[in-house]
């Protein structure tokens, strides 16, 4: 049972740590993205720097009191936030002060960075040695590499570079009852006992708050390319990313299926957003080159779409000749969850599929929905990674909220679909709270009961995240 932050508890914090410890509960704490859940909070409270992490997270393990981690609020499952009904109000523990990077070493390919960067700013700070941090997702610019850890973000550029699990060499992190692990390794070779890494990445914040990483740098590719070309089906995608990969050299560093329901969406919504083609086709992709300075990615794009055409796979596309025309394209991509978020979805999914069942999920999933309502689906996302955003909308002229009672029922026919074809249910965005009662039901129960007892021996009084992911 955990207790409540009280006004003594904010009193002691306070002498300790000064007043402006404390932040303001607003509504950049308490709010998720998609506006689905409000959240509640006892105080919120920004530490400067580990050794304070470490003193609050002492205190709150010795009074029994529940600590969710903040990062950029940028979360779509809800492990950042707590709705009143799931329990008492925690303190909210934000990484926003501590946001320094603390050292790059260019000719290792080695940043260590606090755990408050945003994403962008762990970019930026890559490119200025001319070194490349591959991980990309719309948020970046609010979302924090402490955020991306705990949830092993995924991204457009997963593909070739792998999750954020794959980018981190090591991590410092405050464990419940305020000792700190101090595993900041800049070593890629290092078998030495579990893997404790590798144990926080994932864990959404119930095994210790991440406050810095070791993060695995890339040469920059010396030339990109980029194209939006048009493909029959995402079978034929398939097909044409086998090919892109071949001609490539292993060179294709994303490769997106956008749907035209999700073109016309940003066309309705995002007029200003270019669009390449006057009519949406009904299946394109993205797809990204990176490759050395040798090779053409141009020539190559133009190669891969002769042989997607000469293979009945292609019908149309466009080359991005200038770095404006490339940056236009990824701007379609990006903006399709905010045009989504402008139309307004019944529900979302972010599921996987194995390479091979993803052709026939696709059709399988909309056919089974259109039993239940005649919604649309605007499935889009990382194919490359089998990761889709398989989103349910409303038809034309109608309101989200007048599907809402089925909401549920398209969510479980869509997982139940998606688990018989050997899916998973949370493909990039984690368990949270929302999907907490989905890996319970979906989950294997040898994992799920080793799970427990890992949060047992890590946070026994189970004041780490309440309620998330272990529900
Ligand atoms: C427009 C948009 C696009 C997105 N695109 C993608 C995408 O392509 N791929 C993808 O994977 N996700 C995507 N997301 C989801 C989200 O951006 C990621 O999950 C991101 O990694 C969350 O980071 P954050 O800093 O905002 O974390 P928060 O939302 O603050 O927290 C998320 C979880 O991590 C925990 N946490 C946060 N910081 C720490 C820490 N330092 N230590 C321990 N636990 C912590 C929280 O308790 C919570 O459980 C997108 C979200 C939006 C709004």
């Amino acid at each position: 049972m955990l207790n409540p932050v009280t006004s003594e508890f904010i009193t002691s914090l306070c002498s300790r740590f000064g007043e402006d410890i404390l932040r303001p509960t607003s509504d950049l704490y308490l709010e998720e993205p998609r506006k689905r859940i409000t959240g509640h909070a006892g105080a919120v409270v920004a530490p400067r720097n580990t050794g304070e992490v470490s003193a609050i997270l002492s205190m709150c393990h010795e009074q029994r009191i529940g600590v969710i981690p903040f990062g950029g609020g940028t979360g779509l499952v809800g492990g950042q936030i707590m709705a009143v009904d799931q329990g008492v109000a925690p303190l909210i523990l934000s990484l926003e002060r501590m946001n320094g990077l603390r050292a790059i070493h260019p000719s290792e390919n080695v940043m260590i960075a606090d755990a408050g960067m945003t994403l962008a700013a762990i970019q930026d700070a890559a490119e200025s040695e001319n070194r490349l941090f591959p991980l990309s997702l719309a948020s970046e610019g609010t979302c924090q590499i402490g955020g991306n850890l705990a949830t092993n973000a995924g991204g457009v550029n997963v593909l070739r570079y792998g999750n954020t699990r794959d980018l981190c060499l090591g991590v410092e992190a405050v464990l419940a009852d305020g000792t700190v692990l101090n595993n900041l390794s800049r070593l890629r070779k290092d078998n030495t006992g579990y893997d404790l890494k590798n144990l926080l990445i994932g864990s959404e914040g119930t095994l210790g708050v991440i406050t810095a990483a070791s993060l695995r740098l890339s040469p920059k590719p010396a030339r990109v390319g980029t194209a939006i070309l048009v493909v029959r089906d995402p079978e034929a995608a398939l097909e044409l990313l086998a090919i892109a990969r071949e001609i490539s050299g292993d060179a294709v560093s994303a490769f997106e299926l956008i749907s035209g329901i999700g073109m016309e969406f940003a066309r309705q919504t995002l007029p200003e957003i270019h669009q390449p083609f006057a009519q949406s086709p009904e299946w394109s992709i993205l797809v990204e080159l990176g490759v050395p300075a040798a090779l053409n990615p141009e020539t190559l794009l133009e190669d891969l779409f002769v042989a997607g055409c000469e293979g009945d796979l292609v019908s149309d596309g466009v080359i991005a000749q200038s770095l404006a025309q490339r940056q236009e394209m990824w701007s379609l991509r990006e903006h399709i969850p905010a045009a989504n978020k402008k139309i307004g979805a019944i529900v979302s999914h972010d599921i996987s599929l194995p390479l091979s069942e993803l052709a026939a999920f696709i059709p399988h999933g909309m056919a089974e929905i259109a039993k239940i309502a005649p919604v649309r689906v605007n499935c889009f996302g990382h194919l490359g990674d089998g990761n889709l955003h398989y989103n349910v909308f409303p038809p034309q002229g109608c309101n989200a909220s007048e599907f809402a009672p089925l909401r549920d029922d398209i969510e479980r026919l869509v997982h139940d679909l998606v688990h018989a074809h050997g899916g998973s249910f949370s493909a990039e965005h984690g368990v949270g709270r929302l999907k907490a009662g989905e890996l319970t039901r979906y989950g294997d129960p040898t994992k799920r009961a080793m799970m427990l007892q890992i949060k047992q021996a890590l946070d026994p009084r189970g004041i780490l995240n309440p309620g998330a992911v272990l529900s």
